[in-house]
């Protein structure tokens, strides 16, 4: 059995091509509930459910978000009506969100309605958020405290970031289900998911970090951050922003203590020797998943 912290996108990618090498139910997906929202009522959990989408393959690869054969009529209304209608929320995408907040005021809790949400899917990986609580990602910036979406979306992350928190992590609780598969996985992997808003709010809970620290040996990284870009996202910047390099080497940086292998890209080949002498195995290899034989020979890569 193997977990694999998650963020969404990076991540989703990862966690479908390891699920062509090794039976979906091995894998962990322990994912960041740090930019789930509150809106319209409704329960929204981005990183769960890009996860979700990918591994049941109906994720949009126009948007690089949400379902595939979207629609949009209730965003036009709501537009018309003058309602909230930045953060685009799709009318198939609309049932996920109407199914979790029904689900959770009927007391169920966001590991049980993941589950469900997987069941109906038929996605074998587990797939759980790494809290039950309530934590939220917040930015301090040049323009004043952001919300997560604020800061993604109405601002397209085009502002300068002076800090991050991630509210009520210090007092949030890892799931059992959490603690359980991450004790008893052979393999943790680090998805090349953003170090910082997509790592960062699962290291910050509980015991995680500590559990990460002792096993180090068996923690393995892939570096989200190639030739000193993130491929997507603002991953680059932030670290720029925070006084990390932004390069894979950065990113190890930002993992010392926690890992004991990484995975860089064959672009970044030069930086092994600097990441080796911090007493971390280096693997070098094509580590971007766009095209299926890559991603396939990347998840072998993480699995050997
Ligand atoms: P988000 O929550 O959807 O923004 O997703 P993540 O945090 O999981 O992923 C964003 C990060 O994934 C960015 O820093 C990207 O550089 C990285 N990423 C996306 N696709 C790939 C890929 O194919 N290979 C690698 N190495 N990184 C990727
Ligand atoms: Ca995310």
């Amino acid at each position: 059995m193997i977990s694999v912290l998650s963020g969404g996108v990076g991540a989703a990618r990862l966690l479908r091509a390891l699920s062509g090498e090794i039976a979906p139910g091995e894998i962990n997906a322990i994912v960041n509930v740090g930019d789930d929202l509150v809106l319209h009522g409704l329960t929204i959990c981005p990183d769960l459910d890009t996860i979700t989408y990918t591994l049941a393959g109906l994720n949009n690869e126009v948007l690089g978000w949400g379902l595939n054969g979207e629609s949009w009529r209730v965003m036009e209304e709501l537009e018309a009506l003058g309602g909230a209608s930045w953060f685009r929320l799709g009318d198939r995408d609309l049932a996920t969100h109407l199914y979790r907040s029904q689900r959770i005021i009927e007391g169920a809790t966001k590991t049980d309605v993941t589950r469900e949400l997987c069941e109906r899917h038929g996605v074998g990986v587990r797939v759980l958020p790494a809290t039950n609580d309530e934590i939220a990602t917040v930015f301090k910036t040049e323009v004043g405290r952001l919300s997560f979406q604020d800061y993604f979306v109405r601002h397209h992350y085009d502002v300068k970031v002076e800090s991050i928190t991630i509210q009520g992590a210090a007092t949030a609780s890892v799931t059992k289900e959490t603690l359980d598969a991450l004790r008893n996985s052979a393999r943790i992997v680090i998805a090349p998911s953003n170090p910082l808003i997509s790592i960062d709010p699962i290291l910050q809970l509980g015991e995680i970090k500590d559990i990460l620290m002792e096993r180090r040996e068996d923690v393995i990284a892939v570096s989200p951050i190639i030739n000193g870009a993130a491929l997507k996202g603002p991953a680059d910047r932030l670290m720029r922003d925070l006084g990390y390099d932004a390069t894979c080497v950065g990113v190890a940086d930002f993992y010392e203590g926690l890992i004991g292998s990484f995975v860089i890209d064959e672009r970044d080949a030069s930086s092994a020797s600097a990441i080796s002498s911090r007493g971390i195995d280096v693997h070098v290899t094509t580590t971007i998943m766009q095209d299926p034989l890559d991603a396939k020979r990347l998840a072998q890569a993480v699995l050997t």
